[in-house]
């Protein structure tokens, strides 16, 4: 019998985008060696891939040097009329991205839709961006001179990037690199290569030139390795666990790379007993529930005033009741299976401990029909600081909720992560929400709203949750060089 996922593949408008082959200097490489790829919902294979080799990581490099001059050497204005081109493309075949992200990453379709329009987004915004590279002059300290700072290309780049935004993340370190003037080549999470494949088709078919923008599919360890080894890869960008992000940035080390790392988050959502309880719930409904949970923004401690507690609580739970859980494919679907088995098991042991230590949890019973990838929406309510959930990273539908007293003890919790990600406030009180907008120690912090990432925003994190900036001007000078040039003598 043929499943949900695979049936949608058939109907593909293009097939090309299952062919599974890889993307080096302009060529697609089938490899005998294949691997394969499911659906997390079933665990169907729909597809396989080529499985890359480290001398096809060698080639990829050498085809990147070769690209970058001619690259570099485009106006800016070239290269932003070739990434919006890429951009028009992405939003031409959306519907057939959805459904490849859906099919191989497990999320809503709806939220796939978004997710393909939010890529296309930082391709179309860095294209601009590109054009504004200014560099600056500075008043000179000496007589006679001019002082300036140019910024310029880096070199060939490399991005490891995760399965929780198979397009989204790629584009978001691609789209600066590429408008900053600079070849990359990407290393998709083995969980969803064909959104990455098919990024490398609309790419070629935009006019990127060859060995500009390069898709390597196949064991993290054997393509990583390599990358990090040659001295040619001059920027390394990671989207990922910590655990890893920091074997990356090790092995970064010894080639001296410019390292960016998009790591984990444990954000907290603070909830004042002076807020309107339906816009909290709103927002934490946002901040929870989005991909699924598997998202690194997603809301891990949400601390609650003890006054307004047992409201909050029963609202929420009426909220999270509504969520429909089921195949990304089924219209109705709002929470999807986790994309690795691993995940949802994390989830399920975080549980099992909260439960143990004392915390009340409310879940809906689970449909035996869907499969071990799946974690029904669960609330956990009088979670306290020694429980797993309150320092472990979740990354699914598990909410918790932890009661507060005073500002001055919830900051000092919010900030007792060694994440530092995302953070959210919720109260009505101006001078509050001015205090703790200084307070919190996180990259990213909402006030009165869980929606606030897009291309404009530096998109990044404090402590060990990562280093540089995806997103804004600061993304794209991931990829570039500051040069300080002073002429004399004039
Ligand atoms: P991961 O860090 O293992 O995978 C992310 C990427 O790193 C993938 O491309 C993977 O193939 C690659 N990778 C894995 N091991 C590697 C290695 N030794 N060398 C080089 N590359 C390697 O993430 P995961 O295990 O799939 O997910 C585990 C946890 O990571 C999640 O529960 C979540 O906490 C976190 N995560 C965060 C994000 C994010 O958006 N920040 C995304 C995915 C996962």
């Amino acid at each position: 019998m043929v499943g949900i996922a695979a049936t949608h593949l058939r109907a593909l408008r293009r097939r090309d985008f299952i062919a599974g082959a890889a993307f080096i200097d302009g060529r697609w490489i089938a490899s005998s060696q294949r691997d394969v790829v499911v659906d997390p919902a079933t665990g169907e294979e729909i597809a396989d891939v080529a499985r890359c080799s480290a001398a096809d990581v060698t080639l990829a490099i050498e085809a990147a040097e070769r690209a970058f001059p001619a690259w570099r050497g485009l106006l800016p204005t070239r290269r932003g009329a070739i990434l919006r081109g890429w951009a028009s493309l992405m939003r031409d075949h959306s519907e057939d991205l959805a459904i490849l992200v859906t099919s191989e990453q497990g999320k809503p379709l709806a939220e796939a839709r978004y997710e393909i329009e939010y890529g296309a987004a930082f391709v179309e915004w860095f294209a601009a961006e590109g054009e504004r590279a200014y560099g600056e002059t500075i008043p000179s300290h000496k007589v006679d001179s001019l002082l300036q700072v140019r910024m310029q290309p880096i070199g060939v780049a490399a991005a490891v990037t995760p399965w929780n935004f198979p397009i989204a993340m790629i584009t978001r370190k691609a789209g600066a690199a590429l408008a900053a003037g600079c070849p990359i080549i990407v290393k998709p999470a083995p969980e969803t290569p064909l959104s990455a494949l098919a990024l490398a088709r609309l790419a070629e078919e935009a006019g990127v030139p060859a060995g500009v923008f390069q898709t390597l599919v196949g064991d993290p360890i054997d393509l990583s390795a390599p990358l990090l080894r040659d001295t040619r890869i001059r920027a390394l960008s990671f989207t990922g666990s910590t655990q890893v992000g920091r074997l990356l940035l090790g092995g970064s080390a010894q080639t001296v790379k410019k390292v960016s790392l998009e790591l984990g988050g444990h954000a907290p959502f603070l909830i004042f007993d002076d807020v309107d309880l339906d816009k909290a719930v709103k927002g934490v409904m946002a901040a929870k529930f989005a991909t699924s949970g598997q998202d690194c923004l997603a809301a891990n401690r949400i601390y609650v005033q003890r006054g307004i507690h047992d409201t909050f609580v029963e609202a929420f739970s009426a909220a999270m009741a509504k969520l429909k859980v089921g195949h990304g494919l089924n219209p109705a679907t709002d929470i999807g299976p986790m994309t690795k088995l691993s995940v949802a098991d994390k989830c399920r042991a975080q549980i099992v401990d909260a439960v143990e230590r004392g915390a009340r949890v409310i879940t809906a019973k689970k449909d035996e029909s869907l499969g071990a990838n799946f974690v029904i929406p669960t609330l956990l309510s009088q979670v306290t600081d020694d429980m797993l959930i309150a320092h472990e990273e979740t990354f699914g539908p598990v909410a918790a909720v932890l009661p507060f007293d005073s500002e001055e003890e919830v900051v000092t919790r919010a900030n007792s992560s060694e994440m530092g990600l995302a953070g959210y406030v919720y109260t009505d009180n101006l001078r509050r929400a001015l205090r703790l907008s200084e307070r919190i120690e996180c990259g990213m912090l909402g006030i009165n709203t869980a929606s606030f990432t897009g291309p404009p925003i530096p998109f990044g994190g404090w402590k060990q949750s990562g280093l540089g900036r995806e997103g804004s001007r600061h993304g794209l000078s991931e990829y570039m060089e500051l040069k300080y040039v002073c002429f004399g003598d004039l």
